[in-house]
């Protein structure tokens, strides 16, 4: 085993003697968060107050403010770092490049002494996440399947926006998703002229706040408890509900549109599920074409798969072998058990 760059039981991604990346790691004195999504903010309360620092870019840092608590983040010695900048630390660089997948999200090179570039890409999609060089390679694994492939990504946009008009034609639409996605739709049917409210609740609403001001046009929003929203919503007036996808229980007997993005789908960009039910296929995650593009491009000299998240690590450092001729590991070698 490479002990360059290893993944631990618990979920830390190690990168050179002194990096863990969203996890806790006893040994590493710098803690980096790649992302705001909850499987890399693994120990980090731990981290805040056991580690020497912690690094994550300054969106990541203003999203973990409004999902946690402004207090959450003063447990410990927070630096923020710009993209493209490398901090040094001891003998090894540091150095964050960014990643298309939610808003702060990082990839995360060190460059140690003896000038090996290591790096983890953590979650990205192509084609908007900049391919980094390197000599030993963590990578993601989501999609890792040859099975995972989607055809049809450019379409699943004009679909979607189809899709809510068709909607809004009968009252409001109800659209799920994560954090970050919830975004990504809103950016899109803004775009695409949408000009109807948007209700959000209280913590989408402060996520939103977040990416504007880091520079994205999310369109015109109201938190669901105004009064301007309840007025719409007695009135029956068409507008569009945004809801965490862990929400969705709530509006079971709600007759009105309701939309799930997920990027689990590959044969179509659109489902049906029932009546007024679908599931729109845009993911935050590249997928296996994308993975192994990555891959090939980066020119590792060893690639390790993320066996801790899921995915498919194993299937595709098969697949990284038997396509690039490349040695690739899943780490670790079985899936730990989560509580
Ligand atoms: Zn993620």
């Amino acid at each position: 085993m490479n002990l360059k760059a290893r993944i631990t039981r618990t979920g830390a991604i190690l990168l050179g003697k002194y990096v863990a990346c969203d996890g806790f790691d006893e040994q590493q004195p710098i803690r980096v968060v790649t992302h705001v999504h909850a499987d890399h903010m693994l120990g980090l309360r731990e981290s805040l107050k056991k580690c020497e620092m912690v690094l994550m870019s300054e969106a990541t840092r203003d999203l973990i403010d409004v999902l946690k608590s402004p207090l959450f983040l003063m447990a410990g010695n927070v630096k923020t770092l710009p993209y493209k900048e490398p901090f040094e630390y001891k003998n090894e660089k540091i150095t964050f490049y960014p990643a298309d997948h939610i808003l702060g999200s990082t990839q995360v090179l060190v460059e140690d002494q003896e000038g090996e570039r290591i790096l983890y890409t953590s979650d990205f999609r192509l084609p908007n996440t900049p391919i980094i060089r390197s000599d030993i390679l963590v990578i993601e694994a989501t999609y890792g399947s040859p099975r995972c492939i989607r055809n049809f990504e450019q379409k699943a946009e004009s679909v979607l926006v189809d899709l809510v008009d068709r909607g809004l034609c009968e009252g409001p639409v109800y659209l799920f998703g994560y954090h970050g996605k919830i975004q990504e739709v809103m950016e899109i049917l803004w775009k695409n002229n949408i000009r109807v409210p948007f209700i959000v609740p209280e913590k989408v609403f402060h996520v939103c706040k977040v990416y504007e001001k880091h520079n994205k046009k999310l369109g015109r929003y109201w938190l669901a408890r105004s009064e301007y929203a309840k007025e719409l919503r007695s009135k029956k007036e068409p507008f569009v509900a945004f809801y965490h996808m862990a929400a969705r229980r709530r509006f079971i007997k709600e007759k009105a549109y309701k939309i799930f993005v997920s990027g689990w789908q590959f044969q179509e960009p659109i489902r049906q599920v029932n009546e007024k039910g679908f599931v729109i296929a845009i993911s935050d995650h590249s997928d296996f074409e994308g993975l192994i593009e990555y891959v090939r491009k980066s020119k590792p000299k060893l690639v390790l798969t993320d066996n801790y998240r899921i995915g498919h690590a194993k299937i595709l450092a098969k697949e990284i072998e038997k396509r690039l001729g490349i040695r690739a590991i899943a780490v670790p070698p079985t899936k730990p058990k989560k509580k």
